[in-house]
């Protein structure tokens, strides 16, 4: 018993040392630094849609990088990991009903062609009022993505009820990843009495490019084995403003998880160095598909990676309370 407690003490003592250390190394004063910079309006919101936007945080991260003395990962020359992918990006929608030209805020595309032209053939789905469900925004969102899976091509009648949200919808289903749907669907707000129609609609295919931020601190022994350190330095960009500002900053989700990515980078290039090899990394596009992270995961063996922590919005303390694994 007496050693038990002995050992317990050592163990404390040597916990309180390792965190005065670790408080020694990762300061308040440069996490404030790094998640204020990565969270600040010039930041755009850091979409991965918008190059000209998120370049900045990666070109911030890069020198995060590069300042602490981290390697490009092995067999490459730069930090940055790059990729293409492709989007899907509406040009001009016509859509008549019975003779009437509707107007673009009552109707919607949602499909993957560069064209639609219908005058005949087309399904006939509905999302309907229903007054029992008091979240008409979240009933609406939902079906309309549930629909648009369904690979028909049909219209899409949506009740007026509804018209307050079919503005964010169609954010949705403006420029968009390609995500190899077969459907079609013309949304539009109205009534379902349709005698003839004609659709017509142009989109284009935009190739862009998407950069993870990656860095290295080589291991002694076992330089095969990798640790990874991750969180995603995306964010959801510009949206419709709130009290007149329309950039989310995203300085938990998650600036605070790259934030604490770039600490623990500097924090362990000055520590001696570890046998296995730590990679950092700073995902992209994860808030559209984790399309940053599937695309590392290609680029290394997974079977040589031991350990890997990901770190997702610890600037708060979660809303589903502690441990909500547990509680679920
Ligand atoms: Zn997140």
């Amino acid at each position: 018993m007496i050693r038990l407690s002995f050992i317990a003490l050592l163990l404390c003592l040597q916990l309180h040392a390792y965190a005065q250390q670790v408080e020694k190394h990762i300061t308040e004063e440069n996490v404030t630094r790094i998640i204020s910079t990565l969270a600040a309006d010039d930041m755009m919101g850091r979409s991965a849609m918008r190059p000209e936007h998120i370049e900045k945080a990666t070109a911030f991260i890069e020198s995060e990088f590069k300042k602490i003395g981290l390697k490009p990962l092995a067999g490459t020359n730069s930090f940055r990991q790059s990729f293409q992918k492709q989007l899907i990006v509406p040009e001009n929608l016509e859509v008549i009903i019975n003779g009437v030209v509707l107007p673009k805020e009552k109707t919607l595309l949602a499909t993957e062609n560069t064209s639609a032209n219908f005058s005949s053939g087309l399904g006939m789905l509905s999302i309907d009022y229903d007054s029992t469900i008091a979240n008409k925004r979240q009933t609406l969102i939902s079906k309309a993505f549930m629909l648009s899976r369904d690979t028909s091509a049909a219209f899409v009648i949506v009740d007026p009820a509804y018209q307050e949200f079919f503005g964010e919808l169609k954010g949705y289903f403006g420029k968009r990843m390609l995500n190899n749907r077969k459907g079609t669907k013309i949304f539009v707000i109205g009534d379902k009495n349709i005698q003839t129609y004609s659709v017509k609609a142009t989109q284009k295919i935009e190739s862009i490019t998407m950069t993870n931020v990656v860095g290295m601190i080589e291991g002694k022994k076992q330089k095969e084995e990798m640790v990874v350190f991750s969180g995603h330095y995306d964010h959801i960009g510009i949206r419709a403003a709130i009290d007149g500002d329309s950039i989310s900053n995203g300085a938990d989700d998650d600036a605070s998880g790259t934030t604490a990515v770039i600490a623990l980078a500097d924090y362990y290039k000055k520590q001696k160095p570890s046998n296995r090899t730590l990679i950092f990394v700073a995902f992209t596009a994860e808030e559209i598909g984790g399309y940053g992270s599937r695309h590392f995961s290609e680029q290394v063996n997974p079977d040589k990676v031991v350990a890997m922590f990901n770190i997702e919005m610890i600037g708060k303390p979660s809303k589903w309370g502690q441990n909500p694994s547990i509680r679920i």
